[in-house]
Formats: structure tokens, C-alpha cells, sequence
């Protein structure tokens, strides 16, 4: 009975498969390995290594599940996440266009050991950029992902963390306007400052009180984890994810009550959002600004203090082990996402959010450290967080204090504690806002 379903399926599979197969090839392109799989191919070998187990063998037989297509399109460049629900080997190609038949340039990838999840479908796009994107199994164990591109200059292929996703960013010439696009699955708001929607739940807490100052109207806090996802845990119990998250509350409200800004939270409860989820966010409301809101740990208890963060390569291994551990995932990954790193950070405010830091940063210190002892100013740092890739306006993240050291642990779960650190980041914002003015 089951064998028979599964032929059905596969008869069905070669029905889709056969006309993706043929429009690749046919072409008379051959499949040029650009940049072949520089990501998969790497966490392939690793997993070679490994003693395999006949327990692991079973694992490994069962594929991979592609449960997600979706697509953003920014001003410069739009990207494509392929969410599944663990990790797979993957190789990337780029095909040039056939004129004479009238073929659009495309990327592929291929994902093996993997099977397409009933419900995901392809997607129309047409930003200008890239036509649509279409999925299929390719092989019984075989995904291929196919990007219909109107034109490319670059692209980049990356994995982020829980869920597994393969990121694939295409910059090129917009032939269109973002803003007459077709229909995305999310779309850019348009650049212009006023009115802008309000998320639901953001609005009835949202009272205009004054008039926003300035060119910052609009910003983004993102209290980090959630859900299943606790973030750092103290050795008192203490979750990172609960503190961050009355921290990033209370930053809320004095922007919006203090500042007159207009805030909207990737949070407000105890709910996992994915970290690329959070700057897409960011940038899907026009936000003007995103403050990331963490608390710190490391190996060594005795470590304390207080630093803030904006995107750039680390520059020490404690860096390195810091963007692991808030990326959720291994140094081996965070050495790849620093390979490509220069390239993502095209749209990133290098400057501006090296600015906002510094501001934050100082801020931070000098309330809490003016009636706490021994509050140590670790300075504002440069690493490769996920949270921050992708973002389009100036954006940091803070980290508050360390869960790791005892002191500090008692520190972050004392409602005045937290309310000192939130009038530094308010400070800091306000700082900053004058400054751009
Ligand atoms: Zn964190």
C-alpha cells in the first residue's frame, strides 16, 4: 500500500520535475559550479569525518523536510530564505541567459537528501530583481530550488541557524519599482516618513504623545530569544531570554512615552522569532533604527561589564565564541559567515551604527555605573551577529551584563537594575537622534 503511494508520488515528482529538468539543460548552458558550494560543501566534509553510529545511519536515511520558500525585497537587493527542518548538503549554481530562447539568467540549488514539504509552492516575485522562484524535487532525493533573475550583478548563498535556512541574497539593476511590485510575500514599505502602518498590537500603546524628533521616527527593539530559545542561562537560574525581555519592555515604553517614538517590538512575549526574522522586521516597517537588547556570558565567571556591538568581522576568538553563542550556533559557521561578511554589509550603516554604539554605549555606563560599583565599560565592539545581517538602518545589539558572573546575574533580575540600563539606552538613543538631527 505505502509502495504504491510512494510510486504515485514519484510519478507525480517526474510530472514536475521533468519540465524544470529539461528548461535547465535544455538551455544548451552548461551547469557552471560558480563559487560551487563553498557553504554546503564544507559542513559535508566535517560530517565525513564523524564516526557514524547504525543509530545515525537510520537518522541519516530520513531526508531533510523544506518546509519554507519566502523572499524580501529591499531597495538593492532581495533575498530568498529556504527554511528546513535540519540541516542538509547543499551546491549552488549560477546558469547565464539563453536570449535566443528567451531563458531569464537563474541560480539553482540543489539540496540533497531532501523533500519538499506539501504546502510549499512557488513564489512570484517580480521586484525587478528576480521574476519568481520555483521549487521542486528534482531527484527522489534531490530539492531544487530555481531563481528566475531579471538581472544580477552579485549574489551570496549563507546558512542561518534554527530552523536550518539557506539565505540566498541576489543584488542587482531594480528594473521596476520595489513599491509596484507584484504582490511579495513580504514587501518594503516605501521610504517616504509618514504615515506609516502600525503593527496591531503596537497601536493602541501608541499614543503620539509629542512629535517624534528629527529623521528618527521609527525603531525597532528586539529583546533576544524567546520561546524555545532561553539565550544564555545564569547559574542562578536565570534565563537571558526573560531578562532581556523586561529590559527591552521598559526601553519600549520610554521611547515612546520620554522620545515620542514610534517602537515596535520583534517581541513583546515569551515567543521564539528566528534571527533573520527580527532585521526583516526592521526593515519591513521602515524602521529607522534596531536595538538588539542581550545579556552576556562566557566560560570565565569573573568576566563583567557591559559592551555594545554593531556588524562587522570579529576581531578577537572571545568575539568569535560571543557571535556563536547569540547566533545559536557553532565557530565553525561564524568563520563562514565572516567569509561572506564584507558583501552582506553593503546596505549595513557601517558608520551610523558605529555612532548609535558608541552613544548607547556611553550612555549605559554612565547611568548604571553612577549607582552600581564596580561596573566595568567592556566598549563598543565590532562582531558577526545573524541578528544584525541584513539590516538597513543603523542597528547595535547590547550587551547588558554578564548572566555567567554572580554579581551581575543578581544585577539583571533587579527591576532597578533594569530600569537603569533602559535609561541608558534611552539616553543613548536620545544621544544619538540630537546628534543626526
Ligand atoms: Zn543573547
Amino acid at each position: 500500500m505505502q509502495k504504491k503511494l510512494f510510486q504515485l508520488l514519484f510519478i507525480i515528482f517526474l510530472s514536475i520535475v521533468l519540465p524544470l529538468n529539461a528548461l535547465a539543460l535544455k538551455s544548451g548552458d552548461k551547469a557552471k559550479s560558480w563559487k560551487k558550494g563553498s557553504v554546503g560543501n564544507r559542513s559535508a566534509k566535517s560530517s565525513k569525518q564523524k564516526k557514524v553510529t547504525p543509530a545515525e545511519v537510520e537518522k541519516q536515511v530520513e531526508p531533510a523536510l523544506v518546509k519554507e520558500l519566502r523572499h524580501w525585497s529591499n531597495p538593492d537587493y532581495t533575498r530568498i530564505a529556504v527554511s528546513l527542518d535540519r540541516e542538509a548538503k547543499f551546491v549552488y549554481h549560477r546558469l547565464p541567459p539563453n536570449r535566443e530562447q528567451n531563458i531569464p539568467p537563474r541560480l539553482y540549488i540543489d539540496i540533497e537528501g531532501a523533500h519538499v514539504a506539501p504546502g510549499v509552492k512557488d513564489i512570484t516575485i517580480g521586484d525587478g530583481l528576480m521574476k519568481g522562484a520555483r521549487i521542486a524535487q528534482f531527484r527522489p532525493d534531490t530539492v531544487r530550488v530555481v531563481l528566475d533573475l531579471d538581472s544580477m550583478k552579485d549574489f551570496k548563498v549563507f546558512t542561518f541557524s534554527d530552523p536550518f535556512s539557506i539565505i540566498i541574497d541576489v543584488k542587482g539593476e531594480r528594473q521596476t519599482e520595489i513599491s509596484s511590485a507584484a504582490a511579495p510575500s513580504i514587501s518594503v514599505l516605501p521610504a517616504a516618513p509618514e504615515p506609516r502602518p502600525v503593527r496591531a498590537e503596537e497601536k493602541k500603546t501608541t499614543p503620539a504623545l509629542r512629535p517624534a524628533i528629527g529623521k528618527i521616527r521609527r525603531i525597532v527593539v528586539d529583546a533576544g530569544h524567546g520561546g524555545h530559545d532561553p539565550g544564555a542561562l545564569g547559574a542562578g537560574g536565570t534565563r537571558e531570554k526573560d531578562i532581556v525581555l523586561q529590559i527591552a519592555l521598559k526601553v519600549s515604553r520610554k521611547l515612546r512615552d520620554e522620545l515620542g517614538l514610534d517602537v515596535v517590538m520583534t517581541r513583546s512575549t515569551d515567543v521564539f522569532i528566528e534571527l533573520k526574522e527580527r532585521t526583516a522586521i526592521a526593515n519591513k516597517v521602515g524602521a529607522d533604527l534596531f536595538v538588539s537588547i542581550h545579556a552576556n556570558a562566557a566560560l570565565n565567571r569573573n568576566s563583567n561589564g557591559i559592551e555594545t556591538y554593531y556588524l562587522n568581522l570579529a576581531k578577537t576568538q572571545k568575539v568569535a565564541q560571543l557571535a556563536a553563542l547569540e547566533n545559536g550556533t557553532t565557530l565553525e559557521k561564524v568563520s563562514l559567515l565572516q567569509a561572506v561578511l564584507f558583501d552582506l554589509m553593503a546596505n549595513y550603516k557601517l558608520n551610523d551604527s558605529a555612532h548609535l554604539a558608541d552613544d548607547v554605549q556611553k550612555a549605559v555606563i554612565s547611568k548604571v555605573g553612577g549607582k552600581y560599583t564596580g561596573v566595568k565599560n567592556l566598549g563598543v565592539k565590532q562582531g558577526p551577529f545573524y541578528v544584525l545581517v541584513g539590516a538597513t538602518m543603523p542597528s547595535i545589539l547590547v550587551e547588558t551584563a554578564f548572566l555567567s558572573n554572580e554579581r551581575e546575574e543578581a544585577r539583571l533580575n533587579d527591576p532597578a537594575y533594569q530600569d537603569l540600563t533602559a535609561e541608558g539606552i534611552l539616553d543613548g538613543i536620545r544621544e544619538y537622534i540630537a546628534s543626526v538631527k
